[in-house]
């Protein structure tokens, strides 16, 4: 089924121009191409066809993410939440959680429990949790199990989070945990959670003491993306997203970052075809990346391009001042303008990743509440970190190259602190 990408979407191998940098992560092409995509049309089912004879059929892409006997699609289209035919196919036993949170819960809950409910063949439990990052936490995923152990689900179980990043996190958590390992499917209704968090299986709940410290590793059956969801995000999660998107351009896909560029205007006015190539590209991007290095033993460390910089800004300001992408954003420029100092990229590359953030309605100032020292405390603990030296994805060569490296000039590094850097 899996057949390689036509060259034109193969990353850059940075790490092989630059072989005095020994860190640099090992960014291997073309041959490994395990990701496919492809666009499929589907008629509707049967029932579907008697009732809606004059709809026309439905189109979406598939993504597939080739992890050996953990691999599983990613479909993404418009109207996807009311296909049933696709939502059922991946639903194996005879009963199903949905995990959601307060806000989502009105706009598309019913939605999905009828679309899984459909054959008649389906019991579907709920469980509404609290919305907000402050409730990623042990004692709010213990709903789960609450609900699944109260409504008696067994290990033919499958939890299907319906949300964006957070609820995406702990529903893979739990259906990691419970009864050691049930099904798990995601439905992302931020572009955040349809571009990132849904892909590669990292999923977790906070500690006090740190973000994402308690979780696992857990790949879902398959991820259905209904960019329609897309239409009642607030403006600035929609940006937030765009963050990462933008990030994937710059990392590893020069055409990609192009393409941005010239339909970045489209994508604000949230233009379905635009979005749908916008969230598939990137899917296509981070499924590669993750098919290399599941557990982030080398290149998918380059995934937090902004990363270090903007992790500081989150923790720094307190969590939920900035949202994610917003810290990333400004992360992203700064790691920009230091490859720049460094000599590592033309300035035309800086200037175009500024010009298409800031289209893309992101900050690209650091917030004045932080200061250099708040900085270099910060980044010293990034979990990038070797023993106290700070690592940073830097960008390298052309247009789509990048670095995993701690082997850089640290008066660059200075230099750039002291440029974005506002308050003493
Ligand atoms: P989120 O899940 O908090 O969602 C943002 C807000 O939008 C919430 O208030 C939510 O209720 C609301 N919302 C969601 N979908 C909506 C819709 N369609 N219409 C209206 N409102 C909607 O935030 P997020 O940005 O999606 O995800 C952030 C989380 O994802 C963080 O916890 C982060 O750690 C995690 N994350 C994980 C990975 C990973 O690889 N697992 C990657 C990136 C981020
Ligand atoms: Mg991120």
């Amino acid at each position: 089924m899996s057949r390689a990408l036509s060259s034109s979407s193969s990353p850059r191998c940075l790490d092989q121009r630059s072989p005095k940098h020994s860190l640099a992560a090992p960014i291997c092409r073309a041959s490994r191409f395990r990701i496919s995509a492809s666009r499929k049309i589907q008629v509707a089912s049967t029932v579907d066809r008697r009732c809606f004879a004059s709809a026309p059929p439905e189109s979406f892409s598939v993504v597939n993410v080739d992890l050996g006997d953990r691999s599983y699609p990613i479909y993404i289209g418009s109207g996807l939440l009311d296909n049933s035919d696709l939502i059922r196919k991946h639903v194996p036993g005879r009963t199903a959680l949905v995990v959601t949170n307060e806000t989502i819960a009105p706009l598309y809950l019913e939605r999905t429990v009828a679309a899984l409910e459909s054959s008649g063949e389906l019991r579907v439990e709920v469980v509404i949790l609290p919305d907000g990052e402050q409730h990623k936490n042990i004692d709010v995923l213990m709903r789960i199990f609450d609900k699944a152990l109260e409504a008696q689900l067994d290990r033919q179980t499958t939890f299907v989070a319906l949300g964006g990043g957070v609820i995406g996190d702990m529903t893979g958590f739990a259906a990691a945990s419970y009864q050691r390992g049930v099904h798990f499917m995601q439905i992302p209704t931020t572009v955040m959670s349809m571009v990132d968090s849904s892909v590669g299986g990292k999923t977790g709940v906070n500690h006090p003491a740190g973000k994402n410290m308690i979780g696992a590793f857990y790949q879902p059956r398959c991820v259905l993306v209904d960019i329609d969801t897309l239409e009642t995000l607030p403006d600035r999660e929609f940006s937030s997203g765009l963050a990462e998107v933008v990030k994937y351009g710059l990392i590893r896909d020069d055409e990609f970052f192009e393409w941005q560029e010239a339909n970045v205007e489209k994508l604000m006015a949230r233009e379905a075809a635009t979005l749908i190539h916008a969230i598939e590209k990137s899917c296509i991007n981070k499924a590669e990346v993750v098919a290399l290095d599941e557990r982030e033993g080398g290149v998918r460390a380059t995934l937090n391009l902004g990363h270090t910089f903007g992790h500081a800004i989150e923790t720094g300001l307190g969590y939920g001042e900035w949202l994610h992408g917003e810290a990333v954003s400004v992360g992203i420029i700064m790691a920009a303008f230091m490859s720049e100092r460094l000599g590592w990229i033309d300035q035309s590359i800086f200037n175009r990743t500024k010009t298409l953030l800031e289209k893309c309605k992101l900050p690209v100032q650091v917030p004045s509440l932080m200061t250099k020292q708040l900085f270099m405390n910060l980044m010293a603990i990034d979990k990038k970190s070797d023993n106290g030296r700070v690592r940073l994805i830097l960008l390298r060569g052309e247009l789509g190259g990048c670095v995993f490296t701690g082997e850089f000039d640290r008066l660059k590094l200075e230099e750039t602190l002291d440029n974005y850097v506002t308050s003493g």
